[in-house]
């Protein structure tokens, strides 16, 4: 989608620190790390968030998660552990309009998730 911040990263237009690639994910470091290892994991495809996937997609949904497997692995938090983020609309507070999930990890992290 033009316009879209992430739709032009995956084109490689604007440069990202890439973590994980696949034929249908990327995944790549937030510019803003909330945590120690802050990853973004996105679809290649434009989906604005959680609620534009639909039936016909679903399996997006398992190929990100696929990924996050291998990027844990990768990073080498899979004992440790990490938290998934999905901020989807106005009260979350998505500021980028392309589904992503927010990969966290290198730390203990606190109890609550708000
Ligand atoms: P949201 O608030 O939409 O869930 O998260 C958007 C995330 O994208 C934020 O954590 C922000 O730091 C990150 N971000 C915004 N612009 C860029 C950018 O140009 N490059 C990267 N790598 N991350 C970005
Ligand atoms: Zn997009």
């Amino acid at each position: 989608m033009e316009n879209c911040l992430f739709c032009i990263i995956v084109k490689g237009e604007v440069p990202s620190e890439k973590v994980y690639e696949d034929d249908k994910v990327l995944a790549f470091k937030d510019i803003n790390p909330a945590t120690p290892i802050h990853v973004l994991v996105i679809p290649k495809k434009h989906y604005e968030n959680v609620l534009d996937v639909k039936e016909e997609d679903k399996e997006i949904i398992a190929d990100i998660f696929q990924a996050i497997n291998k990027i844990a692995e990768k990073l080498g938090v899979e004992k440790d552990g990490f938290r998934i983020i999905s901020n989807c609309g106005k009260d979350a507070g998505q500021e980028v309009m392309h589904l992503h999930f927010h990969f966290l990890a290198g730390g203990k992290m606190g109890p609550k998730i708000i």
